[in-house]
């Protein structure tokens, strides 16, 4: 057993297991042959990424490292057609895995592998290789979920003689579900680039800027690079009073969208286009009455609102109850 593996209800009849443990014994691939024979270039990679620098693999009478073992029986990335048929993968290991997936054992990890070696790999070698389905365990649980541990071994030749055995061993299993927790659903966050960064910077400072063109002083919400009066580059800002009224309104009532609902409900919610008393309008939320009871021309002052940790918005609460 693994470490950290327990029995499930050791002594409950288990089926499936009964169904599994018929297939150890039986063949998992039969007379395989590697994609390519033992080679320089695969090993000169191979001590790349490992960083191994062992003069054992370089030059004349190279050996290669005893741990590419396994990399000469691997099939590769994408199927390829012509050589499938040299896999050798055998009925009874995709049987196994139907099996186990049909029975929603459907994740699978890699737990383990071991090798023995029997005689060193020299560029050229020509790899064949049978494999086996050694066992299938009985049902465990480990931290990942409830499943079955299958350890299949490989027998692998060099131009027929015995070179290795590598034994491997994977975890199909059915995942641990996990109640998915309840977040505070979020709010979209604002894009901020260059043309309203101030505009942002104001609200983190409590303050509703409104920019002002420089050449004719004409007032502009939202933020742009330029003024739409005269087309001028220039402006400044001014600070909103923070009295404004509600100039048009609607109700939002689908799609639902919890963000933006006080009550976190999803509910309808309304949005109002209030009017500044300095002339301009803009986009935001009346709060202090419910959402029926915004009408156009209701008086509102400016507050923030704090909607989560990392945002803070402009809101207008009505200053009489409607
Ligand atoms: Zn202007």
């Amino acid at each position: 057993m693994k470490p950290g593996a327990r029995d499930v209800r050791a002594d409950a009849p288990d089926p499936l297991y009964e169904q599994l443990a018929a297939y150890a014994g039986r063949p998992a691939a039969t007379a395989a042959s590697g994609k390519d024979p033992v080679n320089a270039p695969m090993i000169r990679h191979w001590c790349e990424a490992m960083g191994d620098t062992s003069p054992a693999y370089r030059g004349p009478g190279a050996v290669a490292p005893p741990t590419m073992l396994q990399a000469w029986t691997m099939r590769g990335l994408a199927p390829d057609p012509e050589s499938d048929d040299r896999t050798g993968r055998s009925p009874a290991y995709d049987g196994l895995l139907r099996l186990l997936d049909g029975a929603g054992y459907t994740s699978v990890v890699a737990t383990d592998c071991e090798q023995e070696y029997l005689r060193p790999l020299h560029p050229g070698d020509l790899i064949t290789y049978d494999s086996v389905i050694e066992s299938v365990s009985p049902r465990k649980t480990t931290k990942l979920g409830t499943g079955y541990f299958v350890t299949t071994r490989m027998d692998v030749r060099a131009n027929g003689e015995p070179a290795g055995t590598h034994r491997f061993r994977i975890l199909k299993y059915r995942p641990v579900e996990r109640p998915t927790e309840r977040k505070m659903p979020l709010r979209p966050r604002p894009v901020i680039n260059r043309d309203n960064a101030g505009f942002w910077a104001g609200v983190a400072e409590h303050r509703l800027l409104i920019q002002r063109c420089t050449r004719c002083a004409t007032l502009r919400f939202p933020w742009l690079p330029g003024c739409n009066a005269c087309a001028g580059q220039e402006w400044d800002t001014v600070e909103a009073s923070g009295e404004g009224t509600v100039f048009s309104h609607v109700v939002m009532h689908h799609p639902s969208f919890p963000a933006f609902d006080p009550s976190g409900e999803g509910g309808p919610y309304a949005v109002a286009l209030v009017e500044l008393v300095e002339g301009v309008r803009i986009v935001g939320n009346v709060v202090g009455v419910p959402y029926d009871k915004v009408r156009v021309g209701l008086p509102v002052r400016l507050e923030f609102q704090r909607m989560d940790p990392d945002l803070e918005l402009p809101v207008f609460r009505a200053s009489e109850g409607g």
